[in-house]
């Protein structure tokens, strides 16, 4: 079926009280683990893709992945642009063809990040595509964007009611506790403000920076109200850890296939056990 906007995801996400995993991809393996975990589990899916990655692969191919697997897939799949840092990026996103984008303004002043968001939601309404933005600072390193553990600091439930209703975002990524990239201890996340935040804000919430949470923490989350639910280190670790594993056992091999095919089941096989956590498995 054709890609769909993430907007469509989360409002079945919140009927049937579950998180759509959004999964990043940098490259044509990881786009077909996606598709073949959310075949497996009949799960629907969203594809994002950063800045790095647009960077890295190109957005032409970014597109026409994604949209490839979309078309072969009897299971709904959205492609999302994650941590938009300029109107610019996000109107690029739109134009090739993406269902979704987020503007992350979280660095800027309340107000502007407001202006910013709006500005890219008044062109995203008029073609379907649905935007997400950012409230909090979420520490940690994604690709080219990175938040110092000093700067980082936790959503205010009443500014995100504020934020919310001056915007009319489709979905509002919050700052409870979570980091981006691996974590050093095991992270605390602040249900209390979740609960707060969820019962003061219309539009769906986003958990960045989920993986290496652990899995009972993240079901409290999608508990309380998380609906969209970012995973890109998980899958990091396990399609590197493959190909490292492959290398080091022959050091000799030279066939790209034979390291990526590895590196592709083991994409597949986190994204699978990730998608059952969030309950989204058989929600297609
Ligand atoms: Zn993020």
């Amino acid at each position: 079926m054709p890609l769909v906007s993430v907007k469509e995801l989360l409002a079945k996400a919140e009927e049937g009280k579950y998180a759509v995993g959004a999964f990043n991809v940098n490259n044509m393996e990881i786009v077909q683990a996606i598709l073949a975990a959310a075949e497996a589990e009949k799960a629907p899916v969203i594809m994002q893709a950063s800045q790095g990655a647009i960077k890295y692969a190109g957005i032409e191919y970014i597109y026409a992945l994604a949209n490839l697997a979309a078309s072969k897939s009897t299971v709904p799949m959205a492609l999302h642009l994650d941590h938009g840092t300029s109107f610019d990026q996000c109107m690029q996103c739109i134009r090739y063809g993406f269902t979704s984008v987020m503007i992350d303004g979280s660095k800027l002043p309340l107000e502007e990040n407001i202006a910013l968001t709006n500005k890219v939601i008044e062109v995203a309404r008029a073609t379907g595509v649905s935007v997400e933005a950012e409230l909090g600072k979420i520490g940690g390193t994604e690709d080219d964007i990175h938040v110092d553990e000093k700067d980082a600091f936790f959503t205010d439930p009443e500014e995100a009611r504020y934020f919310v209703e001056k915007t009319g975002v489709d979905a509002l990524a919050i700052a409870i506790g979570t980091a981006h990239g691996q974590y050093k201890g095991v992270p605390q996340l602040d249900f209390p403000r979740l609960e707060k935040i969820v019962g003061m804000v219309k539009a769906p919430i986003v958990l960045h920076g989920s993986s290496g949470v652990p899995d009972e923490a993240i079901q409290e989350a999608i508990r309380l109200g998380v609906r969209k639910v970012n995973i890109d280190t998980n899958i990091r670790e396990a399609f590197t850890g493959a190909c490292r594993q492959v290398l080091e056992n022959n050091a000799k091999e030279i066939d790209p296939r034979k390291v990526l095919a590895p590196a592709r089941e083991a994409a597949t096989q986190i994204i699978r056990e990730k998608i059952r956590v969030f309950g989204s498995s058989g929600r297609a």
